[in-house]
């Protein structure tokens, strides 16, 4: 049993009543007390190591030439709107478009990866890459914005070993197994109903396996965000680490296939094995992901929104343009809008969810900021961090438990990741590759 569960019963037993019964209580002067006055939530946001696991802004970076020291123009992350969220740090997603850039998925990675470099280089006053759990706290310590960089899509490394390590030593320290697309080693939950698509037998290949434990022996954390069921379920009896997600939600609260049940919340929070403390969830902002309601809304104008941005796309394409993530991001940002946005409640819903389920050391942030074209109100940008503590804290959530959520329980994630490589490092005989040879078939 995890040590996850004492905290909780702890948490349940301490909540204060019901934000309701105490609103009805006329306001009073303050009383004589002897206890410390409590913390405000901006105080406690203040406290705290922000962490955010997924931010897509390298294709603004990369495409738009986007400055972070530029104002948002439409964007949800810069030096400024971090500051005033209290972000510590940022892993920025290096996703590689499976349809845009076929043929050319290591060439665009290589880029979007040189992207985040040229912003830090650039701004060696207010950003640094990093690769380490230090290196995170150091850059807390320089009030600089920590750098962190994760794969999304196991399509990036194309079939090679070596690119996976290639991309470890350029600095990525996750990978998301697949994005919306299966590759030739593991499943996604974006195609599973497309009988086009050729899926493997048992959730991962052998070189599927062979993948995850390189990642493993790396110190690469295992981001199960995006894949399909059985893929995470082979991916958590097959890794030696704990796994994670970068940026889900809970599908109990909102159906989307790429949601996670509350099973698997809770094989997330074991994984790792007897001995480890377990991975973590980092919570998604997409409105389509936190609200059913929205994402009914969402789907009802589908066809009606694929038939109009098809034919924008084709109408740019015939004025020679090349079609980037923005021009299309943009046209879903004008359908979103024609959807009222979610209230806040919706995604703190997620977060209090799994936090009951997994338990309070398994839950986290994973915005997916610039890669998504609705977030709930409020939430505008990264400057509206402070908002989630501050309705965290309302729902009776103590400030210690605030830290953990805005970072502290991804730092441990992190940490225990890359404890295992080193004993994975260190064993004589190393695991031999189960897959014989490269290319593979499935
Ligand atoms: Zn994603």
């Amino acid at each position: 049993m995890k040590t996850a569960f004492c905290v909780l019963v702890l948490l349940a037993a301490t909540a204060p009543p019901l934000l309701s019964s105490q609103t009805a209580v006329p306001p009073r002067k303050a009383p004589v007390t002897h206890h410390r006055a409590a913390l405000s939530p901006t105080a406690v946001h203040r406290s705290a190591l922000v962490i955010d696991t997924h931010a897509d802004t390298p294709q603004r970076m990369l495409d738009d030439h986007y400055d972070l020291a530029e104002p948002l123009n439409g964007g949800y992350l810069n030096f400024a709107s971090a500051r005033e969220g209290n972000l510590g740090a940022e892993f920025f997603s290096i996703w590689v478009d499976p349809t845009l850039y076929k043929g050319q998925y290591a060439r665009r990675t290589l880029e979007l990866i040189d992207a985040v470099d040229q912003q830090a280089a650039a701004h060696p006053d207010r950003m640094m890459m990093a690769t380490t759990p230090e290196d995170i706290l150091r850059a807390h310590r320089e009030h600089k914005l920590a750098a962190l960089m994760g794969v999304e899509g196991g399509h990036s490394i194309e079939n090679s070993l070596g690119l996976l390590r290639d991309y470890y030593r350029l600095g990525v320290r996750y990978m998301t197994l697949t994005w919306a697309n299966s590759n030739d080693w593991a499943d996604s939950s974006g195609d599973s109903d497309d009988p086009t698509v050729h899926h493997t037998a048992d959730g991962l290949t052998d070189f599927g396996k062979d993948v995850v434990y390189e990642m493993n022996r790396l110190g690469m954390m295992v981001d199960i965000s995006h894949v399909s069921d059985k893929t995470f379920y082979r991916t958590v009896i097959t890794s030696r680490a704990p796994v994670f997600a970068s940026h889900s939600a809970a599908r109990a609260l909102t159906s989307a296939p790429r949601n996670m049940t509350d099973d698997m919340l809770r094989a997330v929070a074991r994984s790792g094995g007897p001995n480890s403390h377990g991975g973590v969830v980092m919570v998604n902002f997409y409105s389509s992901f936190v609200s059913e309601s929205w994402r009914a809304a969402w789907n009802a104008q589908a066809s009606e929104r694929q038939a109009a941005e098809n034919a924008q796309i084709a109408a740019w394409k015939a004025e020679g343009r090349t079609i980037t993530y923005q021009m299309t991001n943009a046209l879903d940002r004008q359908w979103a809008a024609k959807i009222p946005r979610p209230p806040l409640s919706d995604l703190i819903d997620h977060i209090d969810h799994i936090a009951k389920v997994a338990g309070i050391d398994h839950v986290g942030l994973g915005s997916d900021f610039d890669g998504i074209p609705s977030t709930p109100e409020g939430l505008d940008s990264a400057a509206d961090l402070p908002k989630i503590t501050a309705a965290l804290m309302a729902r009776g959530y103590s400030a210690e438990d605030c830290r953990r959520i805005l970072g502290e329980n991804f730092l441990r994630y992190f940490r225990e990741v890359q404890a295992t490589a080193g004993q994975l490092q260190a064993e004589p005989d190393q695991r031999p590759a189960i897959a014989a040879q490269q290319p593979f078939r499935k």
